[in-house]
């Protein structure tokens, strides 16, 4: 850990310990903070624009596949071209299969007790952003991405993945993880497992994270906890957090999308905090997809971060 990182928290060592540390998290104080009041105004479109995605990601799901229309989903940046569709040789665009929407559709339960689900991360505009392409291992840290991470570690079961090239993966998470916390996640992905064309690959291209490709992959199958008894991993345990609710256009409703982050002057609330609160809610649910589907995750612009019981007068 960097220096100036307050001692590890009192990490539940599982889910039943979860719960008691909902909305609890703490601030990493080594991380900066924008200065300046922050306008209410601004505050409201930061929440208005994780539930405008949300949203638009569920009507998504609800459109046929037959309309496979090119939508290219980001704006330029940078001067940057704008990102392309792939290619049918790279899976073209998918849709979420009516097997999916018709689990997705149903009603949802609460379990009496939690249950570790399996949490994958994106790397760039969720947990850090990079400054400049022309120094391509600086990185800027979202407020309490390593504490987060830390917590995702001891609490679910957590895969990275990442449409970056595997070696900006790695400098990504030299920065976020220590060897050993890299080595307890059950995967680590880059761009080599989008299935992309060699044109693809080397292009800017909307790239999609399918999650049966990871529910498949026998390191992700083994990963489960009842892997041996038939146990895995599906619509009803996963979550993608990602700032890029196109990536997650296959499985909508186990997409939980965040505002891109794009510097600390941009950071108008608290993210991941609400991210870790959320988490903790669908380690209740019996079915994911379904909890989402009827409660998408939304950023409350009046968020505030609550001292760990221990500090609580
Ligand atoms: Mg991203």
């Amino acid at each position: 850990m960097a220096q100036g990182v307050p001692p590890p928290p009192s990490v539940p060592a599982g889910p039943a310990k979860m719960i008691a540390t909902a909305n609890s998290f703490t601030p990493v104080s080594a991380q900066p903070t924008p200065k300046g009041r922050k306008s209410k105004h601004a505050l409201r479109k930061a929440a208005a624009a994780a539930a405008a995605a949300s949203h638009a990601n569920g009507q998504q799901s609800q459109t046929s596949s037959k309309n496979n229309t090119p939508r290219p989903s980001s704006t330029p940046q940078g001067g940057r071209d704008e990102r392309v569709p792939p290619s049918s040789a790279s899976g073209g665009i998918p849709d979420p299969s009516p097997l999916y929407l018709a689990r997705a559709f149903a009603p949802p339960a609460t379990l009496a007790d939690p249950r570790r689900i399996l949490v994958i991360l994106d790397l760039n505009g969720t947990l850090l952003f990079r400054p400049t392409r022309k120094q391509p291992t600086q990185f800027v840290e979202r407020p309490h991405a390593r504490r987060f991470l830390a917590y995702c570690l001891d609490s679910f079961h957590l895969a990275v993945w990442s449409s970056a090239r595997p070696e900006n993966v790695q400098h990504m998470l030299a920065q976020l993880l220590t060897s050993e916390q890299r080595q307890r996640c059950v995967v680590i992905w880059g761009r080599d497992r989008f299935g992309l064309s060699q044109d693809d690959y080397d292009s800017r291209v909307q790239c999609y994270k399918r999650l049966s490709a990871m529910w498949n992959h026998p390191d992700v199958r083994a990963s489960h906890p009842h892997a041996s008894r038939g146990g895995r991993w599906d619509q009803s345990n996963t979550v993608l957090v990602d700032d890029s609710p196109e990536k997650g256009r296959s499985e909508p409703h186990n997409i939980l999308p965040i505002p891109e982050f794009s510097g600390l002057e941009n950071e108008q609330v608290d993210v991941l905090p609400q991210v870790h609160d959320y988490l903790n809610t669908l380690c209740y649910q019996a079915d994911i997809s379904r909890y989402m589907h009827q409660n998408p995750f939304t950023l409350d612009p009046n968020y505030q971060l609550r001292p760990p019981p221990s500090q609580e007068a």
